[in-house]
């Protein structure tokens, strides 16, 4: 099956119509590959506007995700945005727990349970980011620190949820700074996930993905891995050229 591309944009752009112009080559993108499955994660606030565009274009193989959502449902939680006003925007998609997001407002594993079972209920397909915090480098995989992020992320879970499901396995090291994982460290890492995933049953439904530093070259030898669904993209999501030939190798994979 083809691999499935997430783009994170980040805090970028600046403004709504450097936001629209970037879509535009995703919508670009999608309409001269339609066997690719695209998925754009702006910041909220170009959402909106995103989706009309969206919308306007008729395309059905590029759909739009929130980079986070509140662990509330609704009420006097200032700032906070909830699953629901996220699919009532056009979002399908919500990452969850991604390392930027973890760190930037401590959130214990907990909240990120919450937030998982908050995009469920919402009918938000979640892609749940887990990753060495503590590593610097990959030397050593954490795996009890993996399994730990994993299991607490899925407790609670409804008993009959029938959505897509991604677990995004992106090491911190990796994340923005031009280096990534080794094809075999990824696929032991994987297999590992999808265990810990078994454990809970759901390894049947919850694809994984890779996340850091995928860019137009890097794609190269990502591409050959076999227990991977899908990318993470964060840096090249703002460079046409870059996306372009990621998701260029992505569909002569096949
Ligand atoms: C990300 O934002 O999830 C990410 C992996 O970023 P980058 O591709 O820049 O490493």
């Amino acid at each position: 099956m083809l691999k499935k591309l997430f783009f994170n944009w980040k805090m970028n752009p600046t403004s709504p119509n450097e936001a629209s112009s970037l879509f535009a080559e995703f919508v670009s993108l999608a309409q001269s590959q339609p066997q690719i499955s695209l998925v754009v994660l702006p910041p909220y606030v170009y959402l909106s506007e995103l989706n009309q565009q969206l919308q306007t274009s008729g395309v059905t193989n590029l759909k739009l995700g929130a980079q986070d959502l509140a662990r509330y449902s609704a009420g006097a939680y200032t700032g906070q945005i909830s699953g629901q006003m996220l699919k009532n925007m056009g979002c399908q998609y919500v990452l969850i727990g991604h390392s930027e997001t973890r760190e930037a407002y401590q959130l214990s594993h907990e909240q990120i349970n919450q937030k998982l079972l908050q995009s469920l209920e919402s009918g938000l397909v979640p892609i749940l980011c887990v990753g060495h915090q503590s590593d610097k480098t990959i030397t050593e995989i954490n795996y009890p620190e993996l399994s730990e992020q994993v299991t607490t992320a899925l407790q609670n879970l409804p008993t009959e949820f029938k959505t897509e499901f991604y677990l995004a396995y992106e090491p911190v090291w990796a994340i923005g700074t031009g280096k990534t994982a080794t094809n075999p460290i990824i696929e032991e890492v994987s297999q590992f996930l999808k265990q810990e995933l078994a454990k809970l049953g759901l390894d049947k439904q919850v694809g994984i993905l890779y996340g850091g530093s995928v860019d137009d070259v890097s794609i190269q030898e990502l591409v050959k891995l076999q227990q991977v669904d899908g990318f993470l993209i964060g840096g090249a999501s703002l460079k046409p050229e870059k996306f372009k030939t990621i998701s260029q190798v992505v569909a002569n994979q096949v």
